[in-house]
């Protein structure tokens, strides 16, 4: 069993932790709460703490500031760090954590080799977390106010064209489409449903045709509407990761073995270039 040490945000965090590290922590861990300094600022004390305890393990919940002191202070300790842990265990006297991988279509299982292990620990799993677990408080605060050293000078909202993640309905293209000026065929249906406009990685990080802000997937945006329309997109894992949860999945692919058809509620074998007109036709367009 291991000696745990929590970081955590407050209290109720700190039982949550406690809770979801009960299955390898060898006695009530100790906690030291977040004084809302700087990260490097806390940090530094949470590592310094982690020297003072004897931890093998150091939990975090993944929430921004979480994540950040806890890569930190585990750069800081030369330790391995796992962040957003679903679930953590302990066989053999190795440490195992395990996390979504591939955008959320696999569970990885990572072992730890050395001490301490740094883990944070998803919202998700927190949320979940039921049950009395105690933990000794080590010191009230890993750092205060005082510590900031840097001051914002100006904050300027980044103008976001699409919101993709609240779209009901999303026309995404691929590079079936064959050149930009060929985008306007894809904005008349998207018009015509009503749907937003969404594009795979290569349109939006390669060609540039669309701001990143379209960019479907692992690397861009999560989705979920209720219709989302792939047209000449073949369907590679880091897309799929990023539009499997959309409700109906139309896909439109000359190639009748791309890989998008085996999840798509609809497959249309052709050419787009055909199709996508016959589309807006068929609904008044
Ligand atoms: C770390 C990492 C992260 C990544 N993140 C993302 C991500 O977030 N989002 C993402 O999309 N990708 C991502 N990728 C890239 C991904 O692996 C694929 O390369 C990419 O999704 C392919 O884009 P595509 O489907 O537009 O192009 P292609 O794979 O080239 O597919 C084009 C498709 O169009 C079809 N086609 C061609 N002409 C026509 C036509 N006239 N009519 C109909 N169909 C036609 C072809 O049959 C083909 O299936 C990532 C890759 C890596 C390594």
């Amino acid at each position: 069993m291991s000696k745990v040490l929590i970081y955590a945000a407050d209290a109720e965090e700190a039982k949550a932790l406690a809770i979801v590290a009960a299955p390898i922590a060898g006695g009530p861990p100790a906690a030291l709460l977040s004084g809302g300094a700087l990260p490097e600022v806390e940090a530094a004390a949470l590592a310094a703490t982690s020297g003072e305890v004897g931890a093998d393990v150091i939990v975090a919940a993944a929430s921004k500031k979480g994540n950040e002191v806890a890569a930190r202070a585990a750069e800081i300790l030369d330790a391995g760090c796992v962040t957003e842990a679903l679930s953590v265990a302990e066989s053999g006297g190795s440490l195992t954590a395990k996390r979504a991988i591939y955008g959320g279509v696999a569970v990885g299982e990572f072992a730890f080799e050395a001490k301490p292990a740094v883990l944070t620990i998803a919202l998700s799993a927190l949320a979940g977390a039921e049950g009395d677990s105690a933990y000794g408080e080590v010191s009230a605060t890993a750092g205060e106010d005082a510590g900031y050293d840097k001051e914002l000078v100006k904050s300027e909202p980044l103008a976001k064209t699409v919101d993709l993640t609240k779209a009901k309905r999303i026309v995404s293209f691929g590079r079936g489409l064959a050149k930009k000026e060929d985008i306007g065929e894809v904005e008349t249906l998207a018009k015509g449903l009503g749907a937003e406009i969404g594009c795979s990685r290569p349109i939006a990080e390669e060609l540039k045709w669309l701001p990143q802000e379209h960019q479907v997937g692992i690397t861009g945006a999560i989705v979920k509407p209720d219709l989302y329309i792939a047209l000449g997109i073949s369907g590679a894992i880091q897309h799929f990761a990023g539009m499997k949860d959309a409700k109906v999945i139309v896909a439109v692919n000359s190639n009748k073995n791309a890989p998008i058809f085996q999840f798509a509620d609809y497959g249309i074998v052709g050419d787009i270039y055909e199709v996508v007109p016959a589309l807006e036709q068929a609904i008044g367009g």
